[in-house]
């Protein structure tokens, strides 16, 4: 079965996970080991995307589908994405981090060049409810309906904000909303959220360099589910979202 990590940071970290790097090299080492066959790639919050971009450019043995991190304060940014649109393919947002809801108005232009170039968006959930709740990727999702949205961590990387967001995003009718299971270790829950949402909707990631493949894969493999199903969350939705 085929494995694409849907969510996956290389590089520096600021203080908040304490200036921890990765590199390129060893990212690859260990999506290799973990039996991953490609990673969608994001910069960790202390690494430029185009430092990102340039080192994995470089590699020559391993799929990365680049995802471009999205501060509406960078200046360059506008600039990066025009010079390297062909490839960029995803995007990411990070409310907490940036201290502004993904429908904050500074994000309209990232979304309006997401809808042109058909790039999903990756919006970190976390329990921030006020900045970072998954209802304001649903609303993002209604507001620009050609962009495809993954809300991370399951919506909220907590069980009652994972099982509430799949409610909320199957009960929403979209069809442009994606559940990322990177960092969700509650198995039980995953499984209630697979079978809320639908399998359709649902992509791996592990979180990596936080994560390891290895952690989240067996929550995967025990899902209570057709192997078809299996097969579109560890790759089939993700290639669909990718072609
Ligand atoms: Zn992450």
């Amino acid at each position: 079965m085929k494995i694409i990590d849907g969510h996956i940071h290389i590089g520096n970290w600021s203080e908040i996970f304490l200036n921890y790097s990765s590199t390129v090299e060893e990212a690859v080492e260990v999506m290799k080991e973990s039996g991953v066959d490609g990673a969608v790639a994001m910069p960790a919050d202390a690494t430029s995307n185009e430092e990102l971009l340039g080192e994995i450019k470089k590699v020559k043995d391993f799929r990365f589908y680049f995802c471009a991190w999205v501060n509406p304060g960078d200046k360059g940014l506008t600039g990066f994405l025009e010079k390297n649109i062909e490839d960029v393919r995803f995007l990411k947002y990070h409310p907490s981090l940036i201290r502004k809801r993904i429908t904050d108005e500074a994000l309209v232009p990232y979304l309006e060049i997401a809808g042109q170039h058909k790039l999903p968006v990756i919006v970190h959930c976390g329990r921030w409810q006020e900045i970072a709740s998954y209802e304001y990727p649903i609303e993002a999702a209604r507001n620009f309906p050609k962009v495809n949205f993954v809300l991370a961590h399951l919506g909220g990387d907590q069980p009652s904000l994972c099982t509430s967001a799949a409610k909320a995003v199957k009960e929403s009718g979209l069809k442009n909303l994606y559940l990322g299971t990177e960092s969700v270790r509650e198995f039980y829950f995953v499984n209630e959220v697979v079978k809320t949402a639908g399998a359709e909707r649902i992509l791996f990631g592990s979180d990596y360099n936080l994560g390891l493949p290895k952690m989240y894969l067996p929550i995967i493999e025990k899902l209570k589910i057709s192997n078809e199903e299996k097969e579109m969350i560890l790759s089939g939705n993700m290639l669909k979202l990718l072609s």
